[in-house]
């Protein structure tokens, strides 16, 4: 998932013009210096949401091998892509243009999630059971032959730590 995040952003028109997200954001890190002296604070907080979302997209294709990275990063930097251009213009002049790179991106990060989630709950359930089992066994097996005691008068089981019979009351043989 993380690759195709990669190929989405940079390869696939993201915007309605059939620009890259890349192609839209580079301009935007070059004039960075310039809108910061012309003071038009709007356009510049835009920029930055998208500047920073792109660095997150980048940052969810390349850790691609561990789907909750991807899914989580990718999901918030989608978010703030999506969101910016009503929060930062309400009336305009920007409107959200998408393109396939957009939806695919949203794709792939929202399958990483679930597939991170879905690994999780699929792999950690089988070492608890063992394990369970495991002590039960060696619990059992251990306590039964040094336990009881038959006591040689009238035939009744008694715990090994008692010295005399609980029935008939005769010394019982030591245990060994
Ligand atoms: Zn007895």
């Amino acid at each position: 998932m993380g690759l195709v995040i990669l190929v989405a952003i940079f390869l696939l028109p993201f915007g309605g013009d059939s620009s890259t997200l890349y192609g839209t954001v580079s301009p935007m890190i070059k004039n960075l210096g310039a809108l910061q002296s012309g003071g038009n604070t709007a356009t510049l907080a835009y920029d930055y949401t998208w500047i920073i979302a792109f660095i997150l997209l980048v940052i969810a294709g390349v850790v691609g091998i561990f789907p909750l990275g991807t899914g989580v990063l990718g999901m918030v930097g989608m978010a703030m892509i999506t969101i910016s251009p009503f929060l930062i213009y309400p009336n305009g002049p920007y409107t959200l243009s998408t393109g396939a790179g957009f939806y695919i991106t949203w794709v792939a990060s929202v399958v990483s999630l679930v597939a991170s989630r879905w690994q999780g709950k699929k792999e950690t359930p089988p070492p608890v059971s063992v394990t369970i089992i495991q002590t039960q066994n060696t619990g059992t097996q251990a306590a039964q032959p040094t336990k009881n005691t038959k006591c040689p008068n009238c035939g009744t089981d008694n715990p090994g730590e008692t010295a005399k019979c609980s029935r008939c009351g005769k010394d019982l043989p030591v245990a060994t």
